[in-house]
Order: C-alpha cells, then structure tokens, then sequence
C-alpha cells in the first residue's frame, strides 16, 4: 500500500510511519511540526520507502501519485499545547481533517481518523462506550482539542454517507511510550521526567481522578488492525487498566527509584474526573487487546527517556 501519514513527525504518526514500513509499505509523511519534531523521523528518514513532506495539512493537500490509506494524525495532543495553539487546533480539527477526506475521495482512499477519548468530555457514564455521546464543555479550555475532534468525526461520517468514502474513526485513549515529548504536560512524561531530574512530581487535586494508559505498541497494533477491517467505527482503543493519578504517580517514583516527593497543585477545569475506555468492540470485531502490562510500558519508558535526555 501507499499510506499517508499526517502528522508524521508527532508521537503517534512516527510509531505509524516505522510500523507501516516495517510491514513492507510506501509511506508518505506530512507535518509543519508544530508540536511535532524532525528527530522524531530520524528513525524512518533514511528508509527508501519515506517521503516526507513539511506542510500545514490545514492547506489544501496535494499528493501525486495513487494513496490507498490516509492515516489522519495531524493535530495538538496535549492540553498545554493545544491550549497554546487553540485556534491551531480547531483549524487542523476541521480544515485539515477536511482537506485530509478530500484527498480521500479524491483517489478513492480508505480514511482512519485519529479522534480521541476527549470526545467524551468528563463522562457520566463510566466505562465509556462508544454509544455514550459524551459531557463536553464547548466554551471551555479544552472545547477547542474536544470540539475540533467532534467536528472531524462528523465530518468523516458526513463523507462516508455522502460520498461513500471508506473511513474509519478510531477513539483513542491516554496513549504513553518512547517519543513523547517530556514536556508536554500530560500525567505520564511529567511525572517521569520529575523523577528522572529529582524534581517534585506535582498531582494534580488529591489525585484520585483516574487514567487509563496504554503502551504505544498495544495502540499501533490496533490502530493497523482497525485500519485494515471493514469496520467504520468509532471504536475505542486504550487499555482498560484504570488507575489513580496518585497511583501512578507512586508506581513511577518505585520504577524510577527516585527520591523526588509528591506535591499536590490545583486541578485544571474540566480535567476529567474518570476515564477508562470499554473495548468489548475492539476485542470482537478485531480480536485486540492490550498486551502490555503498565510496569512493563513504564520501564521500557523511562530507559528511552533516560536514553533521550543523553541526546
Ligand atoms: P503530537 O503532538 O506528538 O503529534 C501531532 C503531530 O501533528 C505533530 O507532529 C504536529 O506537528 C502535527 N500537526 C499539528 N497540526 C498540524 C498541521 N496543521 N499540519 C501538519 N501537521 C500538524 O501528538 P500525538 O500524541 O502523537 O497525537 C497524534 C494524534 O492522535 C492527534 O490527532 C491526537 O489528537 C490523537 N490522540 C492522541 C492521544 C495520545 O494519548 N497520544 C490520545 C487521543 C488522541
């Protein structure tokens, strides 16, 4: 296949673009590297079978040649970047997952969708499934990363019923491994790199608001097995394994063997207060689960970080 990646240079799009070409495909990578790198594809640049293009996918995309698989990656993952980069993220919610189908329909591509657990705001029904149609705050802090990711997967179902383009909506959950950036604020690499540098890991509230974390691995094979099936989606993928702020926090303060304390901060708004995703659609339509224990996904996290402060 040919497949393209936007948001290539991002945590996920990279692990996308290495596991697409490690399975013997051409991949073409797309990203302004707004909240992405350039090392980030230093593994994959020197692969025959990677082209990588930088430009903003919020403009119109143009890819000669025939594309069978876009993988729909490009956008601000985290609150603090897109709470940064607000109006960056709405545009790449909507005008890039706009232009992204466009391209789709254009040469007859099958489409995936990165969506997230987000669209389920701070959910009243717990665990989430994918029938629940969530508890957003659209005038809120995290509206914009929460409203734009709506606004793509109606616009994805929008082509699929209109113009019968193969799409594909994946929800994916708080998704944690090697190429993250250390300092984008989410629970697990803040709390990580805290610990490697001896600083406080801070809590946010008494920590008893739960995540649920699964290792890169475990998401890349879903994400390659729902891009494959017939299945439309959405469809949840995460690891169901729920935990406590504060339990996690502790459990990387015993993996890293720090001496760093805990300290608690104030609670973001509308930081959700449970989140943990029901993957009994995943499990029967595509035989997927994760595989990767939470120890197992943080030790093998914390060497790369480890490893990457070196660098
Ligand atoms: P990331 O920030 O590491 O990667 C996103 C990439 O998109 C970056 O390289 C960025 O430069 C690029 N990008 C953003 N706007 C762009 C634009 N207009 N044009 C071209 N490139 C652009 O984030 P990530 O964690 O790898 O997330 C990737 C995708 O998966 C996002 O769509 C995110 O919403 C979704 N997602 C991630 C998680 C997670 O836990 N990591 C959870 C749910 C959903």
């Amino acid at each position: 296949m040919r497949v393209v990646v936007t948001g290539a240079a991002g945590f996920l799009g990279s692990h996308l673009c290495a596991r697409f070409l490690a399975d013997g495909h051409e991949v073409v990578g797309l990203d302004n590297f707004i909240t992405g790198s350039p090392r980030n594809l230093e593994r994959v640049g020197d692969d025959r079978s990677f082209t990588f293009i930088q430009q903003d996918v919020t403009k119109h995309i143009d890819i000669p040649g025939e594309v069978d698989l876009i993988l729909h990656f490009a956008s601000p993952a985290s609150p603090r970047a897109y709470i940064e980069y607000g109006i960056q993220t709405l545009k790449v919610g909507a005008l890039g997952t706009h232009n992204a189908l466009g391209l789709a329909h254009a040469k007859g591509s099958r489409f995936l969708l990165a969506s997230t657990s987000e669209v389920y705001g701070d959910p009243l029904v717990h665990p989430q499934t994918e029938d629940y149609w969530g508890n957003v705050n659209p005038v809120g802090p995290r509206g914009v990363y929460d409203e734009g990711k709506r606004f793509g997967e109606a616009i994805s179902m929008a082509y699929h019923n209109k113009h019968g383009v193969d799409t594909k909506l994946v929800r994916i959950f708080n998704t944690y491994g090697p190429y993250m950036d250390r300092h984008d604020g989410r629970a697990a690499p803040e709390f990580i790199s805290a610990a490697l540098d001896g600083k406080p890991l801070i809590v946010h509230g008494d920590g008893s608001q739960t995540r649920s974390l699964c290792y890169v691995d475990d998401l890349v094979e879903g994400i390659v097995r729902l891009a494959l099936s017939d299945h439309v989606g959405p469809m949840n993928i995460g690891n169901p394994y729920e935990l406590s702020v504060l339990e996690l926090a502790k459990l990387i303060i015993d993996i890293t063997n720090t001496t760093s304390p805990i300290e608690f901060g104030p609670r973001p708004p509308d930081d959700p207060t449970v989140r943990c995703p029901d993957i009994s659609l995943a499990r029967s339509v595509l035989g997927w689960e994760p595989t990767v224990s939470l120890e197992d996904g943080l030790e093998r996290t914390v060497a790369w970080f480890a490893e990457d402060v070196k660098r």
